[in-house]
């Protein structure tokens, strides 16, 4: 008898033993085909949302989602630095002058942290640049509204190594609509898509070997832009309108016609592009279901002529009810497995928008969590291959294609 439970002992411990070695042996794999991969984001706030602010990314920070220590957790290696400007400029001296800001801020990070940063504006400068130790900085310029309708300020920014434009940020311009506004959830338009300047504009990027960016653009801007580019196009931190209807994101025939095209969409993270619970949940949250927050708070002594106290504290518990209804990791995957489905898997990748966006995904916190992505992909059965292609080795097949 004595034997029989030693035995038995025996073989549960060699059971635990070998579950154990699977689970890290399975760990292990997706760590290396993470790690062996190229990762490109084609899409990071951080230069307007941290580094502008005084922040140094070059060490670890406790706020924000992004820095070098976390983006080599991630197993980042070329990430696309977004220069942004909204539609007020920063300083009198207008858009372009704080897109210059912005790059030159991004310089100087490169060049006090050399052994951490480098800079590329090509595919072979990139592909050379790659190393475990630092993140390549690719610019992409938000906005066409920054080169103020001038072809001489768009020449000099791609003198200055821009890689991608993005034809409109949420504001329509001079030359080409925004989706905000051609959705009808901005401004109202008098026409719609790309001027005859517009169209310049893209014959010059496309001369110049910079990406056409087409998210945030109207479906008109979008149909136009596909018509006159001569180079495959990026959507640089898009999602799926048919899984998220929100003018933010590419409709079916839009993402049909943009691989037609040779193109990219890189899924953005943010849950509100991700999910149309979160979508509900927040137009709630922040509409009335904020009033009645307030209303009850109201009532305590405690908030009694304390407006600022009362506005912080509903500004919280909004915020800890939304947070219920945040989407996982699962979600975001859905997005890129349908662009999958839809067009094959040579036209999809990821422009997370870190820092650029108020809320994350459950998992998804900050740029070193990609590896997060690669799993769930590898737990739906995409091979090593196909992994490697959504990664990053078809955003690079875009660079490559615009600049060799
Ligand atoms: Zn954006």
């Amino acid at each position: 008898m004595q034997s029989l439970q030693n035995s038995y002992r025996k073989f549960l411990g060699v059971s635990f033993l070998l579950f154990l070695c699977s689970i890290i042996g399975y760990g292990q794999s997706i760590s290396s085909v993470h790690r062996k991969a190229i990762l490109v984001d084609t899409h990071n706030d951080c230069l307007s949302g941290q580094v502008l602010e005084g922040k140094d990314i070059s060490a670890l920070l406790s706020t924000g989602h992004s820095d070098y220590v976390r983006w080599k957790r991630g197993g980042v290696d070329i990430q696309f630095f977004s220069v942004f400007t909204g539609e007020t400029p920063r300083r009198k001296e207008g858009f372009y002058h704080d897109a210059l800001e912005e790059i030159d801020s991004l310089n100087r990070i490169i060049l006090r942290h050399p052994d951490k940063f480098d800079f590329a504006t090509g595919y072979k400068e990139a592909r050379k640049k790659v190393h475990k130790n630092r993140v390549v900085a690719m610019i992409g310029v938000e906005g066409g509204h920054m080169i103020e309708s001038d072809l001489s300020k768009l020449d000099s920014l791609i003198a200055k190594g821009m890689s991608y434009l993005t034809l409109t940020w949420n504001n329509s311009h001079d030359w080409a609509t925004s989706a905000m506004d051609e959705s009808g959830a901005g401004k109202i338009l008098s026409t719609k898509g790309l001027s005859d300047f517009g169209k310049e504009v893209v014959k010059r990027l496309n001369e110049a070997g910079v990406i056409v960016d087409l998210s945030h653009v109207g479906e008109k801007t979008f149909y136009d832009a596909l018509e006159v580019t001569t180079k495959p196009v990026l959507l640089t931190h898009s999602s799926v309108w048919s899984l998220c209807p929100v003018f933010r994101n590419a409709k079916d025939q839009q993402i049909q016609a943009m691989a037609k095209n040779g193109g990219v969409i890189c899924i953005n993270f943010y849950p509100a592009f991700i999910s149309k619970k979160f979508v509900a949940a927040k137009k709630y949250w922040e509409g009335p279901g904020k009033d009645s927050i307030r209303a009850s708070l109201q009532q305590l002594p405690a908030y009694h002529n304390q407006s600022a106290l009362l506005s912080k504290q509903v500004a919280n518990l909004v915020q800890q009810e939304l947070s219920k209804s945040l989407p996982d990791v699962k979600e975001v995957v859905d997005h890129i497995d349908y662009v999958v489905k839809l067009v094959g898997v040579d036209h999809v990748g990821i422009g997370a928008d870190y820092d650029g966006i108020g809320f994350v995904p459950k998992g998804l916190e900050d740029v070193s969590a990609y590896p997060q992505i690669t799993a769930e992909l590898k737990r739906r059965g995409y091979s090593n291959k196909s992994l490697k292609k959504i990664l990053g080795g078809n955003v690079l097949r875009v660079i490559k294609a615009n600049r060799s």
